[in-house]
């Protein structure tokens, strides 16, 4: 991925791609002390950009740090590295990180580092896959309980068991993985948020100790504007047996139909499917 063409916005300049690095020091790299965004830009227009320059700016607080830019700068210069990219749709990915000026746990000398980087990202699941629906399985790891971490945080340090629980669900050949909370609640797939349908109402999880995804609330907002209620609670795994349908939602995912979730099977209908075109209209302002 180091090797291609174009320009990484780097703490106020753009910087070769092929040169954009960071010493091995770098206190992110040993600590964790690291926090990002991913968004998409559609025709020219970043969706629902400010909100994520503004959980980017929320998540690096989470983990005591500041940003040392504005969110309207960060706005900007993601637009502005769309542009010297000649992109008109991309996935955008911006980092905040702790720099390599002090090597310890206390990172309070470390310099805050920001970076932007745009590629093109058509599909996060494959597009043949995702009209019948993505299988997945459980995963072996639970979303932390929020006295043990910042879980509202799009940290990277709390990716890690999200890489080992999708690595595991694609070596055995599932698209992704869903994970529980500590409690044994349903949570969240490893990058998305999760939803079912059962009779027409729609349920999805309580998200006060997880990512509230942005697409989960747009994806809300245009199923309640349609007159579909949306039922918020703490769902129990054993009740997906009671589910006709279900998809993820996620700025990269988009709206993505489930087929099913180890034992427990769906069929992607009208609930599904009218939410992924309206989802694909509203991003490209087509409704
Ligand atoms: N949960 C997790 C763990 C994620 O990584 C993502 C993707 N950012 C989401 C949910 C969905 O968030 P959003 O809709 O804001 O992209």
């Amino acid at each position: 991925f180091d090797d291609r063409d174009g320009w990484i916005w780097m703490d106020g300049d753009f910087v070769p791609w092929r040169e954009a690095k960071t010493h091995v020091l770098t206190h992110a790299l040993h600590y964790g002390s690291s926090v990002f965004e991913g968004e998409r830009m559609y025709g020219g227009e970043i969706f629902k950009l400010t909100e994520h320059s503004e959980r980017l700016a929320r998540s690096a607080e989470l983990l005591d740090f500041s940003l040392p830019y504005s969110v309207a700068e960060i706005d900007a210069a993601c637009k502005e590295t769309c542009a010297r990219m000649g992109m008109e749709d991309a996935y955008i990915r911006p980092v905040a990180y702790l720099g390599p000026e002090q090597v310890s746990v206390s990172a309070l000398n470390n310099k805050v580092h920001v970076a932007i980087a745009v590629w093109d990202w058509p599909s996060y699941f494959d597009p043949e896959v995702k009209k019948k629906g993505i299988r997945l399985e459980w995963a072996k790891w639970r979303r932390p309980d929020p006295a043990t971490a910042p879980t509202t945080a799009k940290a990277a340090g709390l990716y890690m068991i999200c890489t080992m629980s999708k690595n595991a669900a694609e070596r055995r050949g599932f698209s992704d993985a869903m994970m529980l909370d500590w409690r044994g609640y349903v949570a969240e797939a490893t990058g998305a948020n999760v939803f079912f349908v059962q009779d027409g109402v729609i349920h999805t999880p309580d998200v006060t100790h997880i990512l509230n995804g942005i697409t989960r609330q747009t994806v809300i907002d245009i199923a309640r504007a349609k007159g579909i209620e949306v039922v918020v609670r703490h769902i129990r795994p054993e009740e997906l047996a009671t589910f006709s349908e279900c998809f993820l939602t996620g700025s990269a995912a988009e709206v993505t139909p489930v087929q099913s979730i180890g034992e427990y099977t769906f069929t992607p209908g009208d609930i599904s499917l009218s939410l992924m075109d309206d989802y694909g209209k509203l991003v490209r302002r087509q409704s």
